[in-house]
């Protein structure tokens, strides 16, 4: 029998394994028991798809969406492994049935759902099993940012099958998640092989959003090469591509709401362009092997670090210079905030804890990588030299007592105002609105400085991001839980000092 050595330059075409692929394919050849967490990009497919060529019988795969199944199996015929799958789309499952019991496929990818059903269990023990994957084990845990209750399905098939090595396997997962996973997958404490998390060839940068279209257009004219610009929703990356597309670069959209034609046509163009520029959802990206995108602008906040970490980490896959930017708004976190109220009662905290993870991000004046490095459990340092405010540390200064007025405004005002009428009341602008209500006869009317009220904004904007402030539809504000720390004088409020406005934003309050 050949050695794994081998099968990697026989089989796969690679000179040498890279990280912790060896470590994690010596154990499941070994059959223990493993949990992989690898960032995207390191290799996972290789984990379980080399002890698949190497051990005897057909390894499982557990793969939760059948687009990334189709991509996985394309690789392995490309490679000459035997793969198929078993789902909805696949006219021909009966054939891979009987290829499967004949003992005639390396690899059978699977979703949850059908995986944890009895027929599929029966057809199991009558089969030789290799090795089961299961690709993006943190939708087995509520705490990922992904959980798909057909993962926790999964473990009377595993136990059933005591002897097949588990191989799981993920990009993202913080620590907690891993703890849960390892319990909900029967995988022991020592079975946890983490690769490094840092990409040290990506800058990362966060912004206000401030005149989003104008920034997006310098950020085109001062970086060449393919980009990937990440919209909140359908519309605003047609918007965005539209926008973007009037310059001198190719700018399309790509989300799921376009015809699966346009949408593969634009892929395509992506893929092999060398300075186009894709405007899309977060549906973008999954199983694109595009090593040389130069970089992944926001124009909004992802769903989590974990996403953040995921979706930055399509730049510079080649190991070349690469950056990521996110413009964001008071308002992401208000919409966000608002969601989290529609999810399930009992997922709400975890929501939030990992929003304001986000939060802790986006506002920090200190380096962006340690904060990434840190929520992935590793412990890096201080300062890496390759992010904004490790580049040009940022002016902070002590906004706690201008933020405490700000508060005390939303208070005597009943909760109910948006900040452009909370200013001019700081301010002591009697205009008709503020005389109307008689907010004029407030004590706070009039108590901020000149200095206090330009910060006006920036303070809400910081105070909405870490929910003490929370706005309604219609921008009125109001406390959240992390006001009365501030208001008691129990907690500090440390801004960064805001750059300029842009004349293009001054009039609007657009976070
Ligand atoms: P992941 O699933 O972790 O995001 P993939 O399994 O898709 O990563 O692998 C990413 C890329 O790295 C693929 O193009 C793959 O062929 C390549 N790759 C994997 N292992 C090696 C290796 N040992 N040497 C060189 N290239 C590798
Ligand atoms: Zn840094």
């Amino acid at each position: 029998m050949s050695t794994v050595q081998e099968l990697l330059h026989s089989v796969f075409g690679f000179d040498h394994f890279r990280g912790v692929q060896q470590d994690v394919i010596e154990r499941v050849m070994a059959g223990r028991h493993t949990l992989a967490v690898m960032p995207t990009g390191a290799g996972k497919s290789l984990c379980y798809q080399l002890p698949a060529v190497a051990r005897e019988g057909t390894a499982l795969v557990i793969s939760p969406l059948i687009a990334l199944m189709h991509d996985q199996i394309r690789s392995a015929d490309a490679m000459g492994l035997r793969a198929a799958s078993l789902t909805s789309a696949d006219a021909d499952r009966e054939q891979t049935v009987q290829r499967f019991k004949a003992g005639e496929l390396d690899l059978l990818y699977v979703a949850p759902e059908r995986a944890t059903g009895e027929a599929f269990r029966r057809l199991i023990s009558r089969v030789n099993l290799s090795l089961i994957a299961i690709d993006e084990a943190h939708c087995v845990s509520e705490w990922g940012h992904d959980f798909r209750p057909d993962y926790r399905q999964l473990r009377p098939l595993l136990d059933e099958n005591p002897d097949v090595p588990r191989l799981a396997l993920t990009a993202t997962a913080d620590k907690r998640t891993r703890a849960d996973i390892l319990t909900q997958l029967g995988i022991p404490q020592d079975g946890l092989v983490i690769a490094g998390f840092d990409r040290p060839n990506i800058r990362y940068h966060v912004r206000p959003r401030d005149g989003l279209n104008a920034q997006l257009k310098t950020l085109l004219a001062t970086h060449s090469g393919p980009g990937i610009v990440y919209a909140p929703s359908r519309d605003k990356s047609e918007r965005i591509a539209e926008q973007l597309s009037s310059g001198e670069r190719r700018a399309l959209a790509y989300h799921a709401g376009l015809d699966p034609s346009v949408r593969s046509r634009n892929q395509a163009a992506f893929v092999s362009s060398e300075d186009m520029v894709i405007a899309a959802t977060v549906a973008f990206g999954m199983g694109i092997d595009k090593p040389d995108v130069r970089f992944v602008a926001h124009a909004g906040i992802p769903k989590s670090i974990e996403a953040y970490y995921q979706e930055t980490g399509r730049a510079g896959r080649d190991g070349e210079p690469a950056e990521a930017w996110l413009f964001w708004g008071a308002e992401d976190f208000v919409r966000a905030r608002m969601r989290i109220e529609e999810v399930e009662p009992n997922r709400r905290a975890s929501e939030r804890e990992r929003l304001n993870a986000l939060a802790g991000f986006v506002e920090a004046s200190g380096c962006r990588r340690a904060i990434l490095l840190r929520h992935f459990g590793e412990d890096p340092a201080e300062s890496c030299g390759n992010c904004d405010n490790c580049l040009d540390p940022p002016k902070t200064i002590d906004a706690t007592e201008i933020a405490r007025k700000l508060l005390s405004a939303a208070f005597r005002t009943e909760m109910r105002f948006g900040v452009g009428h909370l200013a001019d009341v700081l301010a002591g602008n009697d205009n008709e609105k503020v005389r109307s209500f008689g907010h004029d006869r407030l004590s706070v009317f009039g108590i901020a400085s000149s200095e206090e009220v330009a910060l006006v904004r920036p303070v809400a904007r910081a105070l909405i991001a870490r929910d003490a402030l929370r706005a309604d539809a219609y921008g009125g504000l109001s406390f959240g839980p992390a006001a009365k720390p501030i208001l008691k004088g129990e907690q500090e409020l440390t801004i960064a000092v805001p750059p300029p406005r842009s004349r293009a934003s001054r009039k609007r309050y657009d976070g």
